[in-house]
């Protein structure tokens, strides 16, 4: 027997319907290329997303189409994501920070008619255009008269032009709830990047999921800046989050350096951002370089890679800002795993709890997960052995876009690729990425647990731990430490304060200082580019 209620198809649209109904003035701030901040609201950015809806269905645009957009976050942006999924189609953002090849691949694979881009992506364009033959209008959000693409005689338009003789009102939703919404591909640091295909239910579950107190607590009292891309997983579900509740946005564009999120924090009274370890990194060192403090910020979601135990107490006894780790994959929608305090944990010291602050957290409604060996026999969670982590749930991905295979086992679960622990109290700790695991003399050594210690030296800005081989144990720790502005540290100084805190097998057994810690597309440290810049050293 069904029960007796409405029936409502999970259907994105009415997020940003309900937030333009509910909370039509709450404002959006946006800061452009050039360093402008506008101000809009829910009411005019739902108007104009059906603009922009009208918009695609005059150029032809159906349920499935795929949709490209390449840009940071801004006003428009958001606008045209709502305004393409409305429809039933497929918002397909890119990541401009990926090389040239890799966007073409993209494009080509998701086979975009329309690519809705900023003017900083100009010459992205003019070297992909000529190998990607499904294109057929390019639109730029930031420029009024846009001139044409060098190389290229596909016609271009200035948004606002674009959309500006459309009605205001058009048809959203009214499709299933399965329908595919978003299509983000990771970011292929081997081979070439998957596609995840994301569902308008998926979605919409996955932002109720991350509201609560026990998630990212999320309100109409929140002024949340978006430090994450909105082309890194739809910016951690934000984009879909903060209208649900109604929270203030702000959008910060390309300039995510240490100086520019700071000000515009203050200008725009921000309460709650989330964002990249390096991202926080940046903004700490302006602030000690500065001497300045946050006035309004309350807490910061960290995740995308483990949180180092600095940032988080400089955050909190700096700042009085408390740090939240989430963790979660392009396949995970992504947030999965929360680290807030459970009744027990609530209960110990601050230094106690730290420990868990470090670990990624406890599973979010509807997330089940498991570790296993490597032949796929389940592992016990008892906080210290580590296995492969897998996982289950209605945000979570069962195929890649274009595959014909799932991608689950026969219980139905997701290989994240990272190998953790889980503890009696459920909280889950990554040890490594199964790539950048170091396996040494047949055991693992954890780059991640490592570097987090080293960070800890008050020299060091930022620490990457990687293996290099080793003719007798297979691979052996290479430290890599870039150095705060000003400041000294020896190779024996590093060593010096990592003993004791990490077993002695797991020393690194050379010591190397940077000037610059490559980044990914996704802001992360590019370990990849790290073993090709050291796969020269020897530990002979
Ligand atoms: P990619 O970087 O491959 O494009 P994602 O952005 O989806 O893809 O990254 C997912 C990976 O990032 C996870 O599998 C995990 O290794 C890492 N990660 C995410 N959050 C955390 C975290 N809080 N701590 C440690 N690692 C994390």
């Amino acid at each position: 027997m069904h029960g007796l209620m409405q029936h409502a198809e999970l259907t994105l649209d009415r997020l940003l319907t309900h937030a333009a109904r509910w909370h039509g003035n709450t404002q959006i701030a946006s800061r452009s290329a050039d360093g402008v901040t506008t101000h809009t609201d829910y009411a005019t950015v739902t108007r104009r997303a059906h603009q922009v809806s009208n918009a695609l269905r005059a150029e032809g645009t159906n349920k499935d189409d795929r949709v490209g957009t390449m840009g940071w976050n801004g006003y428009q942006h958001f606008e045209a994501w709502y305004g393409t999924i409305g429809i039933g189609a497929i918002c397909h953002t890119l990541n401009p920070r990926l090389l040239n090849d890799q966007i073409a691949y993209l494009v080509n694979h998701a086979e975009d008619r329309i690519l809705l881009v900023d003017k900083a992506c100009r010459d992205i364009l003019e070297e992909i255009l000529p190998q990607c033959p499904s294109v057929e209008h390019i639109i730029f959000f930031d420029e009024v008269s846009p001139t044409p693409i060098t190389g290229s005689d596909l016609p271009v338009t200035g948004y606002e032009a674009w959309i500006a003789d459309h009605s205001e009102v058009s048809q959203w939703g009214g499709f299933d709830e399965r329908q595919a919404a978003g299509l983000c591909y990771t970011s292929g640091t081997t081979g070439n990047p998957k596609g995840v295909l994301y569902a308008h239910r998926s979605n919409y579950l996955h932002a109720m999921m991350t509201l609560g107190p026990d998630a990212l607590n999320l309100s109409a009292r929140d002024t949340i800046l978006l430090a994450v891309p909105m082309y890194h997983a739809n910016a951690w579900g934000v984009v879909y989050s903060a209208p649900m509740v109604g929270a203030k946005l702000v959008l910060p564009g390309q300039q995510l350096d240490g100086a520019s999120l700071y000000n515009l924090m203050e200008s725009e009274g921000v309460t709650y951002s989330a964002g990249v370890p390096t991202i926080w990194q940046m903004l700490l060192t302006h602030l000690r370089e500065t001497g300045k403090s946050f006035s309004t910020l309350q807490r910061v979601t960290v995740g995308g890679a483990a949180c180092p135990e600095s940032i988080i107490r400089e955050f909190r006894d700096v700042h009085g800002v408390d740090v939240i780790q989430g963790w979660g994959m392009t396949e995970t929608s992504p947030l999965a795993t929360v680290s807030i305090p459970n009744r027990r944990i609530s209960t110990l010291g601050q230094d106690e709890q730290l420990a868990y602050k470090l670990k990624q957290g406890r599973p979010l409604a509807g997330i089940d997960l498991k570790l296993t060996d490597d032949e796929g026999r389940r592992l016990p969670h008892d906080g210290c052995t580590p296995g492969r982590l897998m996982i289950k749930g209605a945000t979570i991905a069962n195929q890649y876009y274009g595959h014909d295979t799932d991608a689950l086992d026969e219980e139905g679960f997701f290989d994240t690729g990272d190998i953790a622990t889980l503890d009696n109290d459920g909280y889950m700790q990554i040890t490594d990425r199964a790539k950048d695991v170091i396996k040494s003399g047949g055991e693992w050594i954890s780059s991640v647990d490592v570097e987090n210690i080293a960070m800890g030296h008050p020299a060091a800005d930022i620490c990457a731990v990687i293996g290099i081989p080793h003719p007798k144990w297979d691979e052996r720790p290479l430290l890599l430490v870039k150095l705060h502005k000003g400041q000294s540290a020896s190779a024996d100084d590093m060593l010096a304060f990592l003993k004791g805190k990490i077993a002695t097998w797991w020393m690194p057994d050379r010591v190397e200082f940077i000037d610059d810690m490559p980044t990914g597309p996704t802001g992360k440290i590019d370990k990849k580019k790290l073993r090709e810049q050291f796969g020269g050293v020897t530990f002979i």
